[in-house]
């Protein structure tokens, strides 16, 4: 997400921190209403005194958002899973997590981290303003907003709103008790959803009953605009996870034995490639192609292996020498969960998996398959 179009800064513990040109518009404007505030406030500084906190302000909240994102990143990274930079836009940031948590209690750990530390720096802002003596005005001012802006960031980011670090809590909660992450996901959607309508509802009320039902001032109504932005933006989220979840839980039940390949062409060890090819185009699309020495399962060849090797080499190529051996494709089974298999494919990177009923080879499963079992009960559905 908004990789195109980013500007990068630097790295911090080896996690790359880049801006979307859309976070700078943002930071002017703090940095100007700031500097604005300060200039009308605190009649003992210069103008370049004022200047100075301006931009030394807006420059606290913007780590103040890398350290909450960092966090993220950095428990991530120590539960395995990979992480990829952290972008600062619009509405904040973004710490890109290459690949969902695989436990319940590594998505709980990953989320809470986040507002953790908000709340930490909220906390050490707070007590600074404490500490400071009385004549420091602006500054004990400058660390209270701060205080307030951490603790307002972990409150925002706490909303029960997937996929938000609220919703994730939440899903991770639901996940443990269901053990299932698409049905969790579900319910967090939902749950999201019912908090983004709230916020529309809330900032509609704002926007235009506000100022004259609870006699406040004008910014009451920008106030009501802010919430339905976010309630919107939210609730697209919920509904984009909610989409995504619908799939899983359709993969979670769905056993290899129903999205596998049955018809299975065997290919001698002594085949090359164009005889391969010629025994391809009999074959049909919907088959998967075991290799066998003397009836013997030793491997799987796709279309795809043979891509590698020129074509004027396919006549003198053994199959053997494309094919991805029987040692490096684990065996399952026809019961095993359709998502199991996907995972299983990922991870290994390969194209196909041998699936064996009572130690016979019956099918060959791969993403083809899979998408194809996906797409004809969607047909079967609508
Ligand atoms: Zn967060």
């Amino acid at each position: 997400m908004f990789v195109r179009g980013t500007l990068r800064l630097g790295r911090i513990a080896g996690i790359e921190i880049a801006v979307h040109p859309s976070w700078l518009l943002i930071y002017a404007l703090f940095a100007w209403s700031a500097t604005t505030y300060a200039s009308a406030e605190y009649h003992e500084l210069t103008r370049a005194g004022v200047i100075t906190l301006g931009l030394v302000f807006s420059l606290a909240l913007f780590a103040s958002v890398v350290l909450h994102e960092l966090s993220h990143a950095i428990v991530a990274r120590r539960l395995g899973i990979p992480v990829g930079n952290i972008t600062l836009f619009l509405f904040g940031g973004v710490a890109s997590i290459l690949r969902e948590p695989g436990a319940p209690a590594d998505e709980l750990k990953m989320a809470a981290a986040g507002p953790a530390a908000s709340v930490v720096i909220a906390l050490a802002c707070l007590l600074i303003t404490l500490l400071l003596p009385a004549r420091w005005a602006w500054a004990s001012d400058l660390f209270s907003l701060l205080a307030i802006s951490n603790a307002a960031l972990a409150v925002f980011n706490l909303l029960p709103a997937f996929p938000s670090d609220g919703g994730r809590i939440l899903r991770a909660i639901i996940w443990h008790y269901r053990n299932s992450q698409a049905r969790a996901t579900q319910i967090a959607g939902a749950a999201s959803l019912v908090v983004a309508t709230l916020l529309v509802g809330g900032g509609l009320f704002l926007a235009f009953a506000g100022e004259r039902v609870l006699g406040t001032g004008p910014t009451t109504m920008v106030k009501g605009w802010w919430w339905i932005l976010i309630g919107l933006f939210l609730g697209q989220a919920a509904l984009a996870s909610m989409r995504g979840a619908r799939v899983s839980l359709i993969l979670e039940s769905m056993p290899v034995g129903e999205c596998m390949a049955r018809t299975l062409i065997p290919v001698p060890t002594t085949t090359t490639i164009a005889g391969f090819i010629a025994q391809m185009a009999v074959g049909g699309r919907s088959a998967g192609y075991p290799v066998v020495d003397d009836g013997a399962f030793v491997g799987l060849v796709t279309l795809q292996d043979t891509a590698a090797v020129p074509h004027v080499l396919w006549p003198q190529t053994p199959i053997t020498a494309v094919m991805t051996p029987s040692s490096r494709t684990p065996a399952i089974s026809a019961q095993m969960p359709a998502f199991e298999a996907l995972e299983t494919l990922d991870s290994r990177h390969i194209g196909e998996l041998p699936v064996f009923e009572n130690g016979t080879l019956t099918g060959v499963v791969s993403k083809e398959t899979i998408f194809a079992a996906l797409h004809a009960r969607g047909k079967a559905q609508s």
